[in-house]
């Protein structure tokens, strides 16, 4: 692949540097050439010294040149950079802001609405200091994350994480826990528009499944980065001893095959609510009694435990 850079001129008065000039290698050329080598190597009456010197030969030139290289056909295939870092807040956030700015690099039409106003909910909520971990274990095991509101009001909700999000960000990255911040942050914009109500739980989730979907397509368009980080964890976990880790593996398969499940929707209406009611979603399940509700959720569909 040839990275041309171009040097932007340091003053708008200064003239820019002339353009180097270049010669290409022309790639029929450069295919003779090749095809020549690789018979010179196969050919057992060419003697090592001959194909030494015809290597050097061939060699020699390409570095004085621009290799210009058709790349369409060797696109490498897209990986998702974990560092592995503890989770957080932060880095989640900083995430969204960047994959939508990637995505918009890469695309004509613009990110899908829905999806840019809940990064933007959520932002909002963090600086409210309404999205937080969960420290008092509120949460169960294998829920990623809960938003709870006030029945008698539209605004006030506040969204809490479980802190296993943290280990889960060492293992598949911000950008992937990101996923369950959207789903969340997508039910607090649903409930300010006065569209989620506990008589309404279906399609509370429905909307927010999709505000998940469409951030996995933008951060993951092809799916590559959770095909090679799942099927990695995988192999891992299926040889790790300890313990401990093999739990935190398994938490990361089953979440990213949980994403994967929603993937799988297509983000069509009829295929996100078979989903959510397949995860044990109804209306109106809440007693209404008290005046806070838990709209808990963005729980993944297996108990985590010890694979
Ligand atoms: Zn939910």
């Amino acid at each position: 692949m040839a990275f041309i850079l171009l040097a932007a001129p340091l003053a708008a008065t200064e003239p820019a540097p002339p353009a180097e000039e270049k010669s290409f290698v022309d790639p029929v050329v450069l295919k003779a050439r090749a095809d020549a080598l690789r018979d010179a190597v196969a050919d057992q009456a060419v003697s090592n010294v001959s194909v030494k010197t015809r290597a050097r030969g061939f060699f020699d030139k390409i570095p004085e040149e621009t290799l210009v290289v058709e790349t369409g056909n060797y696109r490498r295939i897209e990986r998702e950079p974990v560092t592995g870092k503890v989770g957080s807040i932060e880095g989640m956030l900083a995430e969204s802001a960047k994959r939508l700015e990637l995505w918009k690099r890469a695309h004509a039409e613009p990110p899908p609405p829905d999806l840019v106003e809940a990064i933007k909910q959520a932002r909002e909520l963090q600086e409210s200091k309404s999205l937080s971990y969960d420290t008092k274990d509120e949460l169960a095991p294998n829920q990623m994350g809960i938003f709870k509101y006030m029945t008698d009001r539209f605004d006030g909700g506040i969204v809490k994480l479980n802190e296993r999000m943290k280990t889960l960000g060492i293992l598949v990255g911000d950008a992937f826990t990101y996923a369950t911040v959207a789903h969340e942050s997508q039910h607090a914009r649903d409930r300010a528009a006065g569209r989620l109500s506990p008589e309404e739980e279906v399609a509370g989730e429905i909307s927010a499944f999709r505000v998940q979907y469409h951030w996995i397509k933008t951060m993951d368009p092809r799916g590559e980065r959770m095909l090679t980080l799942h099927s990695g964890l995988k192999l891992w976990r299926d040889r790790e001893t300890d313990d401990q880790i093999k739990i935190a593996l398994n938490e990361a398969v089953v979440y990213l095959e949980h994403l994967s499940d929603v993937v799988s929707t297509n983000g069509k209406e009829e295929e996100l609510k078979k989903l959510v009611l397949k995860l044990g979603y109804k209306d109106g399940k809440h007693s209404h009694g008290g005046d806070e509700h838990e709209h808990e959720r963005s729980r993944v569909s297996a108990s985590p435990t010890s694979a």
